[in-house]
């Protein structure tokens, strides 16, 4: 398992060492949270799926900002 590899987007070749570069990582970032408020919106999600995806937040934005 390398370190720095590219971006996961498609078409983009920025290195990283998260799934994407920081651009998409930060848009990426952005659609989970939409996806979280729309999920506690909702209020049919059980708590442990809002848990999971902060978890799924925090730990893509620790290993994103490692370097
Ligand atoms: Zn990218």
């Amino acid at each position: 398992m390398t370190l720095i590899h590219g971006c996961g987007k498609p078409g983009c070749r920025t290195l990283t060492m998260g799934t994407f570069c920081l651009e998409h990582e930060q848009a990426a970032e952005a659609r989970l949270r939409s996806r979280i408020r729309r999920i506690s919106r909702r209020g049919r999600g059980p708590a442990i799926t809002f848990a999971v995806a902060v978890a799924a937040v925090a730990a893509g934005r620790a290993s994103g900002r490692l370097g």
